[in-house]
């Protein structure tokens, strides 16, 4: 299930393996293979070489032989997965005592592997960080994670342990927000100090610094991405990032007004209440409303809405209103409660005046899926209060609003802290500073600059996919983006940043979508042989109505179309244009 990309990835060690050589395709070797020697002396030969003093290595560790360890992926659950021979280190940073006493540091955790393919791979956080990460770069479902083909990999904590940093008095895990330095680790600080460790360790360990380097994430990870292409461009060469997080103080706003707005149309008394607004049929009813207005548009009525831009809210709103209940609430209807709701939510979050406080939000088919319900309605079986309230409240209540408030980890506290929320009053806090918070949340947490001139400059390429039905990150906020660097770009944005829309696709996933697909070893080609990738094909899987269903996924504003024969299962049936 997509929460467990929240947090950090987590693995356990099933199995070790006496030997065996590795799957894995190296590209090339550089020197002689490192030995355990090389490995847990590592950290006594970097004295004095580090770019940070404050740098100490914790723990080094050479795995000799392959390992058998579980790994999860953007598109399924973990699996078992061969790692191979490999030096694993853990460091730590900047060690300072912060807001109420606690002990803040940036931690980060390093997988160096014997036969390198002279790569880099920095591996992204996800949600409110917080977790060391797994350092195995993992990749889409069927792709071998990063540290299988050979990549050095590092990932990190983002500047708080969620282990001793927690305060269930103050947000749980979003405590950190009461430190200004913590969140501006968390919003980008801690990227460029961690790379930069990481790249000294490779050095050090194969005597040869990274041929390219590359950052991968998702989500929180995503506005990660694209924090690296604004802020510390000379870093990385190619960055994906996937359903980025990069206006998060705004989405937060936006999550806010969902609560309420849907809570008109239920009882909302409690949590779980909010799950009432509608049921699975109802959001379904939604759902082929959408389709009806919408899905031939891109040619093919196969369930997916390509053309999703056109699909406007007075094409859908006919549609919706055509099922409107005029005699009593039945199950073939909606209420004008529920239609109006929906609409709400769609045309996103206002203040008093009519002024956007985040993005609108496209119609698309994954409004009926599961992905869609957990974050803004939660469901009552099993009872899971809304991604909205719990992951919302506790965020935009202790990280995203200066002075951050006092909010229990509780969803009774973070659903009245949502309802007290008043989009006139309270919205500017996320651009607020105060003595104690010299930055805004906005200042430190959000990446959303459309000034890539560096990344640019320095041959950086950029990949976005997002899905259409991402229901926290609304893709036409990162559409939008897009516009802006093509327009401050003389329209050449498309040399350096493609956005791939993917319809009906979740947040990072799942969805009536073709959600597999391999942007990463696009991304590879772009930097280096230097082909811009005018499609990537991908995959429905065995949870959609058409498992392995192919389509090509374009770049915006392209649109995979049907040619008017083929079959419709495969993905040479369709074109960009
Ligand atoms: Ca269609």
């Amino acid at each position: 299930m997509r929460l467990s990309l929240l947090n950090s990835w987590t693995t356990a060690v099933i199995a070790l393996l006496a030997s065996g050589a590795s799957s894995a395709d190296h590209n090339s070797k550089i020197g002689d293979a490192p030995t355990r020697e090389q490995c847990e002396g590592l950290a006594a030969r970097m004295a004095g070489r580090w770019p940070d003093a404050s740098i100490r290595i914790t723990s080094a560790q050479f795995h000799a032989a392959p390992e058998v360890i579980s790994v999860g992926t953007f598109g399924g659950p973990p699996t078992p997965t061969t790692v191979p021979a490999h030096c694993e280190l853990f460091g730590v940073l900047r060690e300072r005592t912060g807001a109420f006493g606690q002990r803040y540091a940036i931690r980060f955790h390093v997988r160096l592997p014997t036969a390198w393919n002279g790569r880099f791979f920095f591996q992204a956080g996800g949600g409110t960080n917080g977790e060391i990460g797994n350092a195995l770069g993992q990749l889409a479902t069927n792709v071998a994670p990063a540290l299988v083909q050979g990549f050095a990999v590092v990932s990190q904590d983002s500047g708080h342990d969620n282990a001793t940093n927690t305060d269930p008095n103050r947000g749980g895990t979003t405590a950190f927000g009461f430190d200004a330095q913590a969140r501006a680790d968390y919003g980008h600080a801690s990227l460029q100090p961690v790379a930069q460790a990481a790249k000294a360790l490779i050095a050090a360990y194969y005597e040869s610094r990274p041929r390219f380097s590359y950052f991968v994430g998702c989500s929180k990870g995503g506005a990660e991405g694209m924090a690296v292409t604004q802020r510390y461009p000379e870093e990385f060469d190619g960055v994906l990032a996937s359903a980025p997080g990069f206006s998060l103080p705004r989405a937060a706003l936006a999550q806010a007004w969902d609560v309420q707005t849907l809570g008109r149309a239920t009882d909302l008394t409690t949590p779980h209440s909010l799950a009432a607004a509608f049921s699975d049929a109802e959001l379904a009813l939604a759902a082929k409303s959408v389709l009806s207005a919408c899905d031939a548009d891109d040619g093919l009525a196969d369930g997916i809405v390509g053309a999703f831009a056109q699909c406007s809210t007075q094409k859908v709103g006919h549609q919706l209103h055509a099922i409107q209940c005029s005699r009593g609430k039945t199950a073939e209807c909606l209420s004008e409660a529920q239609i109006t709701a929906l609409e709400r939510v769609h045309a996103g979050p206002v203040d008093a005046s009519g002024r956007a406080l985040y993005s609108d939000w496209p119609w698309d088919a994954g409004l009926a899926s599961r992905a869609w319900r957990m974050w803004k309605l939660g469901s009552s079986e099993p009872a899971m209060p809304a991604l909205n309230i719990k992951l919302g409240g506790a965020s935009l209540s202790a990280v995203f609003t200066t002075p951050p408030t006092v909010v229990r980890d509780d969803p009774e506290a973070q659903l009245a802290f949502v309802r007290a929320f008043d989009f006139t009053r309270d919205a500017h806090k996320i651009y607020a500073t105060e003595s104690q918070f010299p930055r805004s949340a906005w200042d430190d947490i959000s990446a959303r600059s459309n000034d890539l001139t560096r990344f640019r400059e320095r041959g950086g390429k950029l990949l976005v996919p997002h899905g259409v039905s991402d229901a926290v990150f609304s893709i036409n906020d990162t559409l939008t983006w897009y516009r802006e660097v093509d327009q401050r770009t003389g329209g050449a944005a498309a040399s350096f940043v493609r956005v791939f829309p993917v319809p009906g696709m979740g947040h990072c996933g799942g969805g009536p979508a073709t959600d597999q697909y391999d942007a990463f070893a696009a991304l590879m080609k772009w930097v280096e042989q230097g082909e811009a990738p005018e499609q990537i094909i991908a995959q429905a899987g065995p949870a959609t109505p058409w498992p392995g269903r192919q389509r090509p996924l374009c770049p915006y504003p392209k649109v995979a179309r049907y040619k008017g024969a083929g079959s419709v299962e495969r993905a040479g049936s369709f074109v960009c244009r």
